[in-house]
């Protein structure tokens, strides 16, 4: 389902290419007000760093707002950035197929490269992605957030060390906060006894290994960018097994194909949020509270 993104992803890179020239960024890793720069491949990650570093970190996205990131492919400009920052944090697991070549092509030894996805525990790839062997979307888990957040926080800390406790108190705060609302979610899922749920991108294994729940995607009906009738079919029959009553879509994944599978089974279509991007000005605490009071709705 990303190839057909592919297009616009070229025609947008067109145009960030040429608004760019004039953006000669100052260099050193620290700007004029002292802040740490920090580029970060996309959303979720950048609110992380922020969560824990505050006002002492510069933070910059590569992926912009609203891309699709899984084809994404870095701008000259991107990779001069990550020349000139003292952080880089990428999520892993072949979100961003291009962390390799752009390391190996800048020469900046003391740059502090982060895999958020360390000591993540995994899961397999679905297999009907062009993702690497794991399935990259680890952000959605509220537990394995945690782990990136930690990651991060450890990076700053080895960046910036005098301001080790800022850095950790921050970090607890952050825990925290997904630590209490895993736990207020963890007592509703465990209430109901239907833990199916369909959805566009099959994105939300992690989420769903969190909450003993079971996803399956509208996505997976496609090979090769057609849909497989028979796919469509066995999808069609395990929502009426399931009684599932609602489609959730993302914005970025075969909305159309949610709604017709919708109409055939006579389920709503509901919005749920990768948070690949940030969308509808919340942010990743609002967005993971949001999926899950919708998916715990679609399962009562
Ligand atoms: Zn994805």
């Amino acid at each position: 389902m990303h190839r057909k993104f592919a297009a616009i992803i070229v025609a947008m890179i067109m145009i960030g290419v040429l608004s760019s020239c004039s953006s000669n960024s100052n260099s050193g890793s620290t700007d004029t007000s002292g802040k740490i720069k920090v580029m970060v491949s996309i959303n979720p990650l950048k609110e992380f760093v922020e969560a824990i570093g505050k006002d002492k970190v510069e933070v910059q996205m590569i992926v912009p707002e609203g891309m699709e990131p899984h084809d994404f492919e870095p701008r000259a400009k991107d990779i001069e950035a990550i020349g000139n920052a003292k952080v880089f944090v990428y999520n892993g697991l072949g979100m961003e197929n291009w962390v390799d070549r752009v390391l190996g092509s800048i020469d900046n030894r003391k740059l502090i490269v982060v895999d958020s996805s360390k000591g993540v525990s995994l899961i397999k790839a679905s297999g009907d992605e062009d993702h690497d062997a794991f399935d990259p979307h680890i952000w959605l888990s509220l537990k394995e957030a945690k782990v990136q957040a930690g990651n991060i926080k450890d990076a700053l800390i080895k960046a910036d060390g005098a301001n080790r406790d800022f850095y950790e108190s921050n970090y607890n705060a952050f825990a925290s906060q997904l630590d209490s609302l895993y736990n207020e979610y963890r007592e509703k899922f465990d209430k109901v006894t239907n833990k199916k749920f369909v959805t566009g991108h099959a994105a939300f294994a992690y989420l769903c290994r969190d909450f003993g729940l079971e996803q399956n995607s509208v996505e997976n009906v496609f090979a090769e960018g057609e849909p497989s009738a028979k796919k469509l079919k066995e999808l069609v029959e395990y929502a009426k097994n399931n009684n599932v009553k609602t489609i959730f879509s993302e914005s970025m994944a075969s909305p159309k194909v949610s709604e017709t599978l919708a109409r055939e089974i006579g389920a709503k279509v509901e919005k749920i949020y990768t948070i690949e991007s940030r969308e509808d000005g919340k942010d990743y605490l609002e967005s993971m509270r949001y999926n899950l009071e919708k998916i715990y709705n679609s399962l009562k």
